[in-house]
């Protein structure tokens, strides 16, 4: 019996008349592109995470880029961010043209230290984009409150943390602006790309408007350069039945990470993650650290463990960065996290014998490895 890394069969299947009946609704009202069901989302997915509006795309990727564009971010402007990221975060300020600028990461969460991010700020800096990495909120409160003292934009990229919070608030009502992805891995997820930017100025949101949709102020009539960012119908109907499953989701996902933690303590060699002061994480991934990582990673695998690395190269190693100029132990702690981070097998249906079962191969490895 093989332990999988995520499981969206059954999550899926519990849903399926439902899901059904959503699609049946598009395809018969032929609203394929935008339309009602995508509207329908949108109004809940605003109110679900406290924003005034809410503007549906067709990845997170696509939400990040509008939103940098929507903050004003132009060529030659400098970003600040993480090297700790799903590359996206870094790809939507490359497309505008700017400069990514990393800071480094806190050694217990993985996500940017204040510290770092407020030495890095400059003349040419024109926003920041904190990642709430593996669902666990970055001090996002801390940096609305810098960037707002430094005339600066925050975006935070939520693409991990649907209905996360912090300080008893959503994540997603952070920032000036804040972006989602439906990839279908993430905790809300669609039945193929889908992404989502959030904010409370009613112009940004008229603006990202016509900027998904080929910069259209009417019919034909293109006010800027444009893009085909639209959401599908589909994906409104779809995303709009899970969305009610949500908080149920997160709170099996907090019991099952519950029961890692207090499972997995003690064992010599693991280091368990752990959420930001006055956070609560969605669990989107449960990431311990090892410094035996591939070794551990290895043994699991052969006993049927499947388990996933997030993320293997810090973004300012990669070679599609290199011509940023940047080095090995530029970011020691962002690249320590790169060599020791393995993600366990964590959803909301995963059963209590599953994880006993992940817990007795860790606990093995571990051994071994040491
Ligand atoms: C998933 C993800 C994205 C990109 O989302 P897509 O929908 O795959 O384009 C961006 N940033 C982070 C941190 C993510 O996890």
């Amino acid at each position: 019996m093989k332990v999988p890394f995520v499981d969206l069969n059954t999550l899926n299947s519990q849903l399926k008349d439902e899901l059904q009946d959503a699609v049946a609704a598009v395809i018969e009202q032929n609203d394929f592109i935008l339309g009602r069901s995508v509207e329908a989302f949108e109004s809940s997915f605003a109110s679900y995470v406290g924003r005034a509006h809410c503007v549906g795309v067709n990845s997170g990727t696509a939400a990040l880029h509008l939103a940098l564009l929507a903050m004003g971010v132009q060529a030659g402007d400098q970003v600040i961010t993480t090297p700790s990221t799903w590359i996206s975060t870094c790809w939507a300020i490359s497309y505008c043209d700017a400069r990514p600028s990393f800071a480094d990461v806190d050694p217990t969460t993985g996500n940017l230290d204040p510290v770092s991010v407020e030495k890095r700020i400059n003349e040419r800096t024109r926003a920041i984009v904190a990642v709430d990495l593996y669902g666990n909120p970055s001090r996002l409160d801390m940096f609305g409150e810098l960037a707002a003292s430094r005339g600066i934009a925050l975006v935070d990229d939520a693409c991990q943390a649907h209905g996360a919070r912090l300080l008893g608030r959503p994540v997603g009502s952070f920032g000036d602006i804040a972006c989602f992805s439906f990839y279908p891995a993430k905790n809300l997820g669609g039945f193929g790309e889908g992404g989502a930017v959030v904010t409370d100025d009613p112009e940004v949101a008229a603006r990202l408007r016509r900027l998904r949709d080929h910069a259209q102020e009417r019919r034909h009539h293109h006010t800027e350069l444009g893009f085909n960012y639209r959401m599908d119908g589909l994906q409104g109907a779809v995303l709009s039945v899970k969305l009610r499953y949500l908080d149920g989701w997160n709170t099996a996902r907090r019991r099952a990470a519950n029961r890692y933690l207090s499972e997995l303590a003690g064992i010599p060699g693991i280091v368990l993650p752990s959420e930001t002061p006055g956070a609560k994480s969605n669990w989107h991934l449960f990431v311990i650290r090892t410094q035996n990582r591939d070794a551990v990673r290895q043994r699991l695998s052969e006993m049927l463990v499947e388990t996933g690395v997030h993320y293997p190269v810090p973004v300012h190693l990669q070679p599609a960065y290199a011509h940023l100029g940047y080095h090995r132990r530029d970011f020691p702690e962002s690249e320590r996290l790169a060599t020791s981070c393995l993600s366990l097998p964590m959803s909301p249906v995963i059963s209590p014998e599953e994880q006993d079962r992940v817990i007795e191969a860790l606990s093995l490895a571990a051994r071994e490895a040491a």
